[in-house]
């Protein structure tokens, strides 16, 4: 199986480019914040839980995501692996899902680290705000947020795949289509 991490701050592509790779290589994709996007709007019970984080741009506690992980990871087997979006966004967020693919003997085969700059990253997420509908979208504020928890919580987690030589770092900027080929020879790169 391939298991991939797509990393990267909010509005560095990672949404796009999963869908788009989990196409290539037969993945399942998993996008943490659309799963939750999902029960809020369905008023689950872990929806109406994560609505004020989401809504605010705050990670939500690690319990409620690896709980969640671990269903979908199991009600999910039947493709040729995992595309993450979004998840891991802590270290013990990382640290379980070694713990989670180790129950079905898989492991975490490359992290692809998309480097975007802020200033696009702005731009891009309230341009994506105008059609989306995602409040998290439309506000500078919100966005800011977002940005300042990844940096505070989810960039720590990049030194914890470089360490085991998983990470790689790929431009994120520039077409999608030239953005999906350098992943994509990454992913070639470290498959053979
Ligand atoms: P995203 O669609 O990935 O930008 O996620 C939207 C929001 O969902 C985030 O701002 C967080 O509030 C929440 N979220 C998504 N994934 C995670 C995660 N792995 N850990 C904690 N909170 C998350």
């Amino acid at each position: 199986m391939i298991n991939l991490v797509l990393f990267g701050p909010p509005g560095s592509g990672k949404g796009t480019q999963a869908e788009k790779l989990e196409e290539a290589f037969d993945l399942f994709h998993i996008s943490t914040g659309d799963l939750l996007r999902t029960e809020i709007k369905n008023e689950t019970p872990l929806g109406k839980k994560a609505k004020s984080y989401v809504e605010e741009g705050k990670l939500l506690p690690d319990e409620l995501i690896v709980d969640m992980m671990d269903h979908t990871i199991q009600n999910h087997q039947d493709k040729e692996g995992f595309i993450f979006d979004g998840f891991p966004r802590t270290i013990a967020q990382a640290e379980a899902l070694d713990q989670l693919l180790k129950k079905h003997q898989e492991t975490v085969t490359e992290v692809l680290q998309l480097k975007v700059s802020e200033k696009e990253l702005i731009s891009r997420l309230l341009k994506r705000g105008e059609t989306s509908g995602r409040e998290d979208d439309q506000d500078e504020e919100t966005i800011k947020k977002r940005i300042k928890e990844y940096e505070e919580k989810t960039a720590p987690v990049a030194d914890y795949y470089k360490k085991d030589g998983k990470l790689v770092t790929v431009d994120g900027e520039g077409t999608v289509d030239e953005i999906f080929e350098r992943l994509k020879g990454e992913i070639d790169k470290a498959s053979v």
